[in-house]
Parts: C-alpha cells; structure tokens; sequence
C-alpha cells in the first residue's frame, strides 16, 4: 500500500521504518526542517520500562495541589479558561483510583517491556548507536519518599523486572560521583533499564528508512486529511495528495487533525524543561542515569554531555522558558553531581509531552476507514516508539501483533 506517516518524532520516524520494512511504499510528511525537533529533540532518554507508569496515580491529585503552592514542585498548573485543560483534569482524577491504575500500568509494561525488545532487536540489525548506556537508579532523599516507592517496586515484582532496593552506600557505589552532601536515603537500581539519545537515534532511524525506501517531505504542514471511498486524501499546504491510507503521529497536534474527521481524542500537552551541559570532570559524572523521586528530575549521560530533564506545567502552551523551572533544574543537577559541569553553560530546551488522561497510547485503526494513529505517549514516548511503531505496522498490514492490543487502541474512547 501507499501509507503516508504524519509526523517526523520518534514516533512517527519508527512507523515509517516498520511499515516500509512490511513492504509498503511510505512517505513521512514533517512541517519542520528535520527529525525530532519537537517532543522527540531534548527528552530525558529514559527507556525504562519500570518508569513507563500512568501520571493517575491513586492518592496524586492531593499531593498535586500541595504542589500548586511552592516555587520549585515538580508540578505547576497555570490555571487558564481553557475548556480542554479542565475536561483533561476530570477525566484524569477519574483515572486516578486503584482499579483503573491497575489497568492502565498494565497496559503500559506490556507496551514498554515490548518496545524495549524492538528497540534491542532494530538496534543489532541496523547498527545504531545513539549514546545509550545501562542502568537506570531512583533516588530517594527521605525516608519518606522511600516509602512511597512501594506501588513502583510492586509493578517491578509484578511484571518480573530484575530489580535491587539498595541503601545510600550502595547507590553511591552504583553512582559514585553522586555528592555525598545530599540527603539520601535510598534508591531502586535496574540494571538493564537503559537511556538514550531519543534524537540522534530518530537521526540514524532516518537514513535506515531511507534505506528501505521511505520518502521524507520537510516543510509541508499536513492542513487536513478527507476521507475517500478507498483511499484517503492529505491537504498539505496548498496542494492535495491521495494515498491508501494515513498514521496520524503528529504528537501533540494530532487531536486538531483528527477532530475535522469526528474523532476526538483528550490529548494535552503538558510541558517540561531540560538543561544539556558538556562535562567538565568526567569524574564527577553519571556513569548512567538518576531520577531524583523528590524533584520527578532525571540526570542522564549523553555521551560527553550531562542531561537534565523533568517538571509538568500544565496550561501553558507557549515556548517561554520559565526562570524557575531552569534554577529547579540546576539545582538538582548541582545538589548531585556538583562538579561535574559548568552549570552556567546549559542550554535550554522545553517540550510538550502528548498526554492522555489515563496513560496508555493510542495505535491502531480509527473510525474512519484508512486513517490509523499512533499518538498520546505522553512522558514515556522514547521509551514505547520501537514496540508501538512495529505494532502499527503488523496491524496496518493485517499481520498478527506479537502482543496483546487490549486497552492499547481508539476503542477506549470511541465505542
Ligand atoms: C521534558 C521531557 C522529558 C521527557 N523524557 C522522556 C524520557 O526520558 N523517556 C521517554 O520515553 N519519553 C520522554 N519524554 C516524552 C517524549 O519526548 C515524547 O513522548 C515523544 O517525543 C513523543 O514523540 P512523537 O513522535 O509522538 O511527537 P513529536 O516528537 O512531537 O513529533 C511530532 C511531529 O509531528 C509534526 N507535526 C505536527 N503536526 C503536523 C502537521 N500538521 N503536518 C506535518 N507535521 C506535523 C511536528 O512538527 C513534530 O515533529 C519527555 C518529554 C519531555 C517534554
């Protein structure tokens, strides 16, 4: 078939390259110049799948608006009269109870702990190396906090993840460069969870679909899609394109393409921040990368770069850079690993990460004949490209998925 692929992320970048290894004739339409300069350019780099957990947690909508009222919390809600933002929230604290975590959490390790086999199996055959490396520690400065990790160490021992709860003496050997003048109480280490460059690896992606024939279009704003008897038909800028079908992976701005054709889906954006810095004493570096449990904060090494990432701003849809979100960044980043850079020199980036009130993405088919989706990754999109793209294909190609589909699919919204 001709497939048009909507959306040059990493999501989007994995689609094309799973579809045209299926055999099919792909173009990838990207408004921007590139690959990953959106969500997918300056993420944290986490593939773990221990981390791949909804945000409806039981109990957080409490501490969310203990939040609402310090400087440097993890989260921030920018209360605006947005109809969009506070039909998300409801739909999100409704989320947020035992049953309905069970569901979600389960439906997203499936998806995580498959993604991670795709990504190791597409990493060997194409030979990619986009700065990864092994392990992946959570930190716990209180006592406190470390008991509030147990729902996190119950998912590992529910779903069999090699894991280790270890005391301050053992993190500090796992990370020896972590500052012995920061409080800690504790972490839970995962030996083979992993982290990554998520832009460079969709760069290399690029060239391999290449390879196999995938044509990318850059600079063409996909402005509508139409339905046709058997095929589907692209508005993109002024010119109309017909192809056999159409995967909607344009992140965030996939709801405002679907809802012309009767198909609405509650994606948000929820924003977050991250600080890049080049070493200075590789010394006094992460050997691998660190969430800091208090600051929802990750510290991941690129390379011979230091990457700091986290924090949720909810209802704020511009670009700005937030001066308080950059000192919370450093801060963390000093707080553990105080000498190993020049802090001073960080570039700044912000994203958006394409939420959905429960957690899980959507892939798969829509009601309209042709068009499928694969969107709403929300903050573990790097961590699920691989396994959610390769699923899209085999059901765009009518093959069997190598996982169960439940709960991953539009018919969560759309009965
Ligand atoms: C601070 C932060 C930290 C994060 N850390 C992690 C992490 O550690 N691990 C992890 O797994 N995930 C992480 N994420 C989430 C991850 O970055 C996203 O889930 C992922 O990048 C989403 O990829 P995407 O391809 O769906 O979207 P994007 O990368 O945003 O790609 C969508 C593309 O579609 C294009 N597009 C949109 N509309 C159109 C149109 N009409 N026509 C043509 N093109 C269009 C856009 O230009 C864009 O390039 C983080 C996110 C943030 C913000």
């Amino acid at each position: 078939m001709q497939v048009v692929v909507i959306g040059g992320g990493v999501v989007g970048v994995s689609t094309a390259y799973f579809l045209a290894d299926a055999g099919h004739e792909v173009v990838l339409i990207e408004r921007r110049g590139n690959v990953a300069e959106q969500s997918s350019f300056g993420n944290a780099g986490i593939v773990a799948p221990a981390y791949a957990v909804p945000w409806a947690v039981p109990g957080i909508p409490r501490k969310f608006l203990s939040y609402l009222f310090k400087g440097e919390a993890p989260v921030q809600l920018k209360p605006r009269l947005e109809p969009a933002l506070w039909r998300w929230i409801g739909q999100w604290v409704a989320e947020c109870n035992q049953p309905r975590f069970h569901i979600n959490q389960q439906r997203m390790q499936r998806l995580a702990l498959y993604s991670r086999d795709v990504l190791h199996r597409l990493r060997e055959r194409e030979y990619l190396d986009y700065e990864q490396t092994s392990g992946f520690l959570q930190l716990f400065r209180t006592e406190r906090d470390l008991a509030l990790a147990q729902p996190l160490l119950q998912i590992a021992l529910d779903n069999g993840m090699p894991h280790n709860v270890v005391d301050a003496e053992a993190a500090r050997a796992i990370e020896p460069a972590l500052c012995a003048d920061t409080a800690l109480a504790g972490g839970l280490h995962f030996a083979d969870h992993e982290t990554g460059n998520c832009s460079l690896f969709t760069k290399q992606l690029k060239q391999a679909a290449q390879a196999k024939g995938v044509t990318f279009h850059f600079g063409a704003e996909v402005k509508a899609i139409s339905a046709r008897e058997r095929r589907v038909s692209l508005h993109v800028e002024d010119k109309e394109f017909a192809a056999d079908a159409v995967v909607v992976a344009a992140g965030v701005e996939s709801a405002q393409l679907l809802a012309p054709l009767g198909i609405q889906v509650p994606l948000y954006p929820v924003k977050g921040y991250s600080a890049t810095v080049g070493i200075k004493d590789y010394e006094q570096s992460p050997q691998a990368a660190i969430v800091d449990e208090a600051y929802k904060v990750a510290i991941t090494r690129m390379g011979n770069r230091i990457r700091i990432a986290g924090l949720a701003e909810f209802g704020s849809r511009t670009t700005d850079l937030r001066e308080a979100a950059l000192r919370t960044l450093i801060k963390v980043g000093e707080d553990w690993f105080p000498n190993a850079a020049n802090y001073g020199n960080a570039q700044f980036w912000c994203g958006t990460r394409p939420m959905l009130p429960d957690g899980p993405p959507l892939i798969g088919a829509t009601p309209v004949k042709n068009v499928y989706v694969n969107i709403g990754h929300g903050p573990t999109g790097w961590a699920m490209a691989a396994g959610s793209a390769k699923l899209l294909a085999d059901i765009v190609s009518g093959a069997a998925p190598e996982i169960d589909t439940e709960g991953l699919s539009l018919t969560r919204y759309i009965h």
